[in-house]
């Protein structure tokens, strides 16, 4: 077998392969840099060298490749990075297509862009349309591959309209028949689908190319960010054709933010959340006379066939909801994302399969970054089955597990804190944050019990109560008999539930007696969840339970 880096070569334009790359800046290395022509002074409104934005940032930021390949599990020289999997994909056609010579082939109904990017480079086009199941016609795909200017075959799985996933079996056989054929599968949507990534399948195939995006699952359309995947050597030549410095300052800073340790429990969680709502909408849609056909999808989208289309788009103007209108590329097929809860309620209330005024849950999120901690909280009042907590500390997950329990709600909260100092600022901030969620999600309270209040709890007295006032207060009664457990200082129990009724906007007592601090411990936050559960819950009216009508 020939090296990698000859056969790159020899199936890339051969102007791109020639060609010796421009040499871009390299990282600041800490020198005076006097070479690149920038402007010594950061922009206002920060202060000198602030913002670092005065000064061109690295090709491919070297902290943002190593997170990504942590993501991905492949190593960072096997990514390119740029604005967008979009980018990723022009950037190959225009390394490897050369025009009105090479041609791609792809397999529609599928993502557009892909025709778009063939285009603009000059390369043909040969179609193998999805048989009427909407899978690959793989016999098809194979007898067109006979055609040796075929250069890139443009998959995307799961498919973008379709919803279906491509086979594995097929993916890997297609890239070791054609040795000389880059085989790209676009896996855009990859995170939503139970069949996982096919980066496994890389090694052992130096022609497979998978393109990845930051813009679904992890909600950064905004900010252009995504890859492509492949053998070292392909990447290096893509690396040639890439435009100069395609990641700026503020999108590596906003995607190392968004895929900080502390909010990876948050993606996690919005996962778990999205796939449930996709199983509910696939369950309730056909229940609409409107609707002929729902597919089955492995990604965050669902493709129907109306039965009546202009009734059906007429019901949903009436809400104000676009969906995405395929009808030109696959006769009255339409393609509708899977939102968030409240969202896909309101879908549904407009096709008539729920009512509108059904309860919705009380959820919120809360992301904390001072200089000491990292803290992401999100809350479901309503839906206690997802509780996830990592602070590391063991007890105080232990005890935050337990407000969660008594309490009765869903919560996921990641602390990433300055733990070898000690656990002081961990522990406070959690408080702030987890009570800066709890605010958000009562909301204007409408409906809820408001005061809670419990007894005795084993051998230890806890008596706690509660009322979600709107205003802050505190009291604390107790001894405890030993400074600490484990790593956790008693005297943060307390310090805990005060920072927690400051930003809640609640009136918490507590007063705990015992002789052994653990229990102790333990029954507070027993004690607080216990006493949440009536505080928090909501009976069947919407009054606001105060005589001045607000709290
Ligand atoms: C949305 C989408 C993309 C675009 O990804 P960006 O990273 O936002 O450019 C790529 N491929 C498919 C199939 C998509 O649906």
């Amino acid at each position: 077998m020939s090296s990698d880096f000859e056969w790159a070569n020899r199936i890339a334009r051969p102007v791109i392969a020639e060609f010796k790359a421009y040499s871009a800046r390299g990282a600041s290395t800490g020198a005076l840099h006097l070479d690149a022509n920038e402007s010594p002074w950061s922009p206002p409104p920060a202060g000198p060298r602030e913002s670092g934005y005065n000064r061109y940032p690295a090709q491919q930021p070297s902290a943002l490749m190593a997170r990504l390949s942590g993501l991905y599990g492949v190593p960072s020289q096997n990514i390119l990075l740029g604005r967008g999997a979009d980018e990723a994909l022009d950037v190959l056609l225009r390394t490897f297509c050369e025009a009105r010579q090479d041609k791609v082939l792809i397999c529609p109904p599928s993502f557009g862009y892909f025709n778009v990017a063939a285009q603009v480079q000059g390369a043909g086009i040969v179609t193998v349309p999805l048989d009427d199941n909407f899978d690959i016609d793989q016999a098809g795909v194979k007898q067109a591959l006979k055609d040796n200017a075929v250069k890139v075959v443009m998959l995307c799985s799961p498919n973008n309209p379709t919803g279906n996933s491509i086979s594995r079996k097929f993916v890997a056989e297609l890239c070791s028949m054609n040795p000389n054929t880059l085989i790209l599968v676009d896996e855009a949507y990859v995170e939503f689908s139970p069949m996982g990534s096919l980066s496994d399948l890389m090694p052992a195939n130096r022609n497979l190319v998978l393109t990845r995006t930051l813009s679904k699952a992890y909600g950064l359309a905004g900010v252009r960010a995504g890859a492509a995947l492949a053998n070292p050597e392909i990447i290096n030549l893509m690396l040639k054709v890439l435009p100069p410095y395609p990641v700026p300052r503020p999108v590596e800073q906003a995607v190392i933010t968004a895929l900080a340790a502390s909010a990876m429990a948050v993606h996690d969680a919005r996962m778990e959340i999205w796939k449930v709502e996709r199983t509910r909408l696939l369950g309730a849609l056909p229940a609409c006379d409107l609707i002929e056909t729902i597919y089955p999808s492995n990604a965050n989208f669902i493709l129907l066939k109306a039965a009546d289309e202009d009734a059906l788009l007429k019901k949903l103007a009436r809400f104000n909801i676009k969906i995405r209108d395929f009808r030109n590329k696959i006769a009255g097929h339409f393609r509708i994302s899977v939102g968030m809860p409240e969202e896909n309620d309101l879908l549904l209330a407009a096709l008539g399969l729920i009512d509108q005024e059904s309860k919705k849950d009380r959820t919120a999120e809360e992301f904390r970054t001072t200089k000491e901690t990292d803290i992401s909280v999100r809350v479901n009042l309503d839906d206690p089955s997802g509780v996830n907590i990592e602070t590391g500390l063991g007890f105080f997950d232990h005890m935050l597990e337990q407000i969660a329990k008594h309490s009765g709600m869903g919560l996921t909260l990641k602390c990433a804190g300055d733990l070898h100092i000690d656990s002081h600022h961990s522990v406070e901030d959690t408080a702030l944050a987890l009570g800066a969620a709890l605010k958000t999600a009562l909301g204007n309270k409408a409906g809820i019990g408001r005061y809670g209040f419990v007894m005795p709890m084993d051998e230890t007295q806890a008596k706690v109560a509660i009322d979600l006032s709107g205003r802050p207060s505190f009291t604390f009664k107790g001894d405890f008999p030993s400074q600490a457990v484990g790593e956790f200082a008693a005297e943060m129990c307390p310090h805990f539930f005060q920072s927690l009724s400051q930003s809640l906007g609640a009136s918490i007592q507590i007063d705990v007696a015992g002789d052994n601090t653990h229990h102790m411990i333990e029954a507070c936050f027993k004690g607080v969840g216990r006493a949440l559960r009536p505080a928090i819950s909501r009976g069947p009216t919407t009054d606001i339970p105060s005589t001045k009508g607000v709290i």
